[in-house]
């Protein structure tokens, strides 16, 4: 492992283990913790060279830039998702070169599931066999489809909320849910007690600093898909912030090693009716808590756990905030299936639809190399993806009823 330890986000303080309840103990609530690696140590086994005669194609072949001994024998494939270059969507933009990165293709079905494997990995190494979070949903179900692969058992909190198809998944999983009569907050103060009292293993991507680590590694396949040239933006939309603070974490990494010239601008995506990061940055403030009013439910998150490496992404990498209605992300889904064949869910629609907003405020320009993550898969969320299409009128079983269709329809 090159791992050196770990460095408070608040107060700087060094840790070469890491502590008790994964946090710092002089900041608490606000200590969450950065792993930091020998990159020296990083540098003489990892290069271009020795990536390219690696046969491993799921994440693990980063495995000397991640935080575990060794990667699992019996996991899913998790990572080695495509990234597609766009041409209908980006057109319809009005960009020259974009690239969509599908981690809907994971086994789960979303990003999370590069956060819960290494969770898994992190609980054996432990001698831990429980793991334990709170979720609106892809983080709960992708550790419980890893967990079940590697023969570890799962306690989920989830909110009322949750789209069935999420809470369904999770209970095929084996997983043992507990459905909180309130909101994701009151989930996740659930899961908190639940840890501290029965010692589970934490899977809450906010406190447990390996997570951000695991999704750092969508940026680390971006970068080697792209041959290491440059890239403008990164697009992804925001809930916890974790997402977007191990996007960055992968460039920088890779930023330190001298594998790419510059980090990417980020540009981090809220829904309307639920967006702490977006308040926070224009009115250059701490973040509050808001509301969750937005049928995005993955990036629902009105007291965003990880606020400090999400602002430090955006900061650093001279990125900005955008948020964008409802109305947008459906029509964002459904443009989306028609020029690209793809079917993300709401969460990650945002993304997207975040993409044209900061394009049509002149944040983006036409000429700029842009990669957006497609985060989340759209088959778990029929009922919200129901409202980017129209209703089906039935068609009466006869030939001049179907023919009269094709005219009326504009098919021919
Ligand atoms: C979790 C999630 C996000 C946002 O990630 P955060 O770490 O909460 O910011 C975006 N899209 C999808 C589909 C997600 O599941
Ligand atoms: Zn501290």
């Amino acid at each position: 492992m090159n791992l050196q330890g770990f460095v408070c986000t608040t107060c700087g303080k060094f840790y070469s283990s890491l502590p008790q309840g994964m946090i710092c103990e002089d900041c608490t609530q606000q200590g969450i913790l950065d792993v930091v690696y020998d990159y020296q140590a990083i540098a003489k086994e990892f290069h271009p060279t020795t990536l390219r005669l690696n046969p491993d194609s799921s994440m693990w072949r980063y495995l000397s830039l991640l935080p575990v001994k060794e990667k699992p024998k019996q996991g899913l494939h998790v990572g080695g998702t495509p990234l597609y270059s766009s041409q209908a969507f980006a057109s319809q933009v009005g960009l020259k070169s974009l690239y969509i990165k599908d981690d809907g293709l994971n086994p789960t079905g979303s990003l999370k599931d590069r956060a819960s494997i290494v969770a898994c990995v992190k609980a054996i190494e432990e001698g831990k066999t429980i793991l334990c979070c709170s979720s609106t949903g892809n983080a709960a179900s992708s550790l419980a489809g890893n967990a079940a692969k590697l023969g570890l058992q799962t306690v989920i909190f989830v909110p009322k909320r949750i789209p069935i198809g999420k809470r369904t998944q999770l209970q095929l999983f084996g997983s043992h849910v507990i459905v909180v009569d309130g909101d994701y907050k009151a989930a996740f103060q659930c899961s908190k007690q639940a840890i501290e009292t029965f010692g589970f293993y934490n899977r809450n991507a906010a406190i447990n600093p390996f997570l951000v680590e695991g999704k750092k590694t969508v940026a680390l396949e971006i970068a080697e898909q792209m041959q290491f040239q440059n890239i403008d933006w990164v697009v992804v939309s925001v809930g916890d912030g974790c997402t977007i603070a191990g996007v960055y974490k992968g460039f920088y990494d890779l930023f330190q090693l001298g594998l790419i010239k510059s980090i990417p601008k980020l540009l981090g995506v809220q829904a309307s009716g639920c967006r702490p990061f977006v308040d926070a940055w224009e009115h250059q403030r701490d973040v509050q808590e808001s509301e969750e009013q937005t049928l995005a439910d993955s990036i629902a998150v009105g007291i965003p756990r990880n606020p400090k490496k999400a602002i430090r992404a955006i900061q650093e990498s001279k990125g900005c905030f955008v948020s964008v209605s409802d109305e947008a992300i459906l029509s964002t889904m459904a443009f989306l299936g028609k020029t690209e064949g793809l079917f993300v869910e709401p969460a990650s629609a945002a993304g997207f639809a975040g993409l044209i907003e900061a394009f049509q405020k002149g944040i983006i320009r036409s000429e700029e190399t842009v990669v957006v993550i497609n985060t989340g898969n759209g088959l778990k969320d029929i009922e919200n993806a129901k409202k980017a299409v129209s209703e089906l009128d039935i068609t009466p079983n006869d030939w001049e009823s179907v023919k009269q269709l094709f005219h009326k329809e504009g098919i021919l």
